[in-house]
């Protein structure tokens, strides 16, 4: 349980934290909803309130542009009770529901420092999320993405041993066009 947080629960206050990633989450309906989960959260005296958060992936961070790992992020919010449902393997220990203190409706968000490099992400055309580079398709909406390079190399590729045989081909013609080599009849 984050005990940090109950000390400050229905408080609502500022607090800091570090950008660690995006996350997807199922909807009720529809595409997968965005999420995004902070890291070292604390308060604005940098006492440690809890390791991580997830936060839905509202206005108020799409404002402030790509966030990348390490990104450092100021925000009011309220603290709050909410039932977590135990794992598998944790229902034995406390019985399945237990109550944990969380974060919620973040507002006046602000990015305290931005990271470098920040070219991480293939960025969907179509839904705008934020996969990792080498994404093959969207996670979220499964759109896939043009591997143009790839194509235009596949394009090219060319058995090496069938062009050795061509060139050799081609040149054997023309020495024995101009009478270089004599062809065994
Ligand atoms: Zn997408």
């Amino acid at each position: 349980m984050r005990e940090k947080l109950k000390l400050r629960n229905g408080k609502r206050m500022r607090f800091k934290g570090t950008f660690d990633r995006y996350g997807l989450k199922p909807a009720y309906r529809g595409l997968p909803l965005e999420t995004v989960c902070l890291k070292e959260i604390q308060d604005m005296q940098g006492e440690e309130v809890t390791d991580h958060l997830w936060f839905n992936h509202t206005k108020g961070f799409k404002v402030l542009g790509l966030l990348c790992p390490g990104d450092r992020i100021a925000f009011d919010a309220r603290v709050g009770a909410y039932t977590k449902r135990a794992r598998v393997e944790e229902e034995e220990e406390w019985g399945g529901r237990q109550v944990d203190y969380h974060l919620t409706r973040p507002t006046k968000l602000k990015v305290l420092v931005r990271v470098s490099p920040r070219d991480i992400y293939t960025v969907c055309e179509k839904c705008g999320f934020a996969n990792r580079l080498t994404a093959e398709w969207c996670r979220r909406c499964g759109v896939p993405f043009e591997q143009l390079e790839e194509q235009q190399l596949e394009v090219e590729v060319v058995d090496p041993k069938l062009r050795q045989m061509t060139l050799e081909d081609e040149f054997m013609s023309i020495m024995k066009s101009i009478g270089a080599v004599r062809s065994k009849a």
